[in-house]
């Protein structure tokens, strides 16, 4: 296949030439999560060319991510466009011949083989480790390979997980953090730069995925200094009692771990999802919830007793103003249903 003509510098830079570039064009890339990580992320892989994008986002465009999020605009924020609507409109802006897809949609067990399902690689833009060991458990199983991501304070980390071939993330985090142990978003701040250095290391792991150029991949856990300045590699080694890796377990995959509510990095709300997704009617959802205040084809928004509540066709929903899963729990049994 024939190289196109906006991507005769890349096709030039000799690691990838005409070969990676056509390969770049025929592959598959997934981006799970379209925040400050992903979005950059999602448009670097764009923009290099990747033929088949899937663009997957649990969550809308609020005005605290225009610092970060690069694909969006006020009006997005103003409207709660869901990220991953406002990324697909984006990209195809950018480069209309792409094949892109956007799943409004939570990575769950129960979904993760169907909104992946043709990936060459996964670029990890999610912000919490429930949904990155789900996304490890499944490339495992599947041999597809995913790259981790993260970033919080001025610092970051990035590694790519290829399934056979060296450490998968249990190998380096055995165990998720303890919460109050854990630096976020919401506790540590974030520098705007740090999220799109993290996020370009990983979409050039995934280039080089699919281009063939496997060989290139670095091989153990970059980090990212952006305030203290500098990357470093620390050498990264597969764990030879890794519960995931090694011992074959996939406890988050199965579902029998992994959250069905989870607090929001830097948000003051929790989300809540269905063990299964629903297919909601939001037009007579909205006839009955107190308080609309927002009525989209995507979700409703809506204040109960003070907490703004925004509810998606999947059954997902998000409750604001509170960290307290109880509450969120609470709110959605009584207006949502149990
Ligand atoms: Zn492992």
């Amino acid at each position: 296949m024939a190289t196109r003509p906006r991507h005769v510098r890349q096709v030039r830079f000799a690691e990838l030439g005409e070969a990676g570039q056509s390969r770049i064009a025929r592959a598959h890339v997934a981006v799970v999560g379209l925040g400050a990580l992903g979005s950059v992320a999602a448009e670097a892989l764009a923009r290099a060319g990747v033929g088949k994008l899937t663009l997957i986002d649990r969550d809308f465009v609020e005005e605290t991510n225009l610092p970060r999020q690069v694909l969006y605009t006020e009006e997005d924020a103003r409207e709660g466009t869901p990220k991953a609507v406002a990324t697909e409109r984006a990209l195809r802006a950018i480069d209309s011949e792409l094949e892109l897809r956007a799943e409004v949609a939570d990575l769950a067990p129960s979904s993760i083989d169907r909104i992946l399902a043709g990936a060459q690689a996964v670029v990890d833009g999610t912000d919490n480790f429930s949904t990155r060991y789900l996304l490890n458990d499944w490339s495992l199983e599947r041999g597809v390979p995913w790259v981790y991501g993260a970033a919080v304070g001025g610092s970051g980390l990035a590694m790519a997980v290829l399934p056979g071939d060296g450490p998968c993330l249990r190998c380096i985090f055995p165990e998720p953090t303890p919460p109050e142990l854990t630096p976020t978003c919401e506790t540590s701040g974030i520098l705007g730069t740090v999220s799109g250095m993290v996020a370009l290391c990983e979409a050039t792991e995934a280039l080089k995925i699919v281009s063939g150029r496997v060989d290139a991949v670095v091989r153990g856990l970059q980090q990212v200094e952006a305030w203290r300045g500098g990357t470093r590699i620390f050498a990264a080694e597969r764990d030879p009692a890794c519960p995931a890796c090694v011992l074959g377990e996939r406890p988050y995959l199965r579902g029998a771990r992994g959250d069905s509510s989870a607090v929001l990095c830097g948000r003051n709300s929790v989300q809540i999802t269905p063990a299964a997704p629903l297919r909601l009617d939001l037009g007579a959802m909205a006839k009955r919830v107190p308080s609309l205040q927002k009525h989209s084809p995507f979700l409703i928004r809506f204040l109960a007793e003070e907490h703004p509540v925004t509810l998606f066709a999947d059954g997902r929903a998000i409750i604001g103003e509170t960290t307290d899963a109880a509450v969120a729990r609470t709110l959605y049994a009584r207006y949502v249903g149990g």
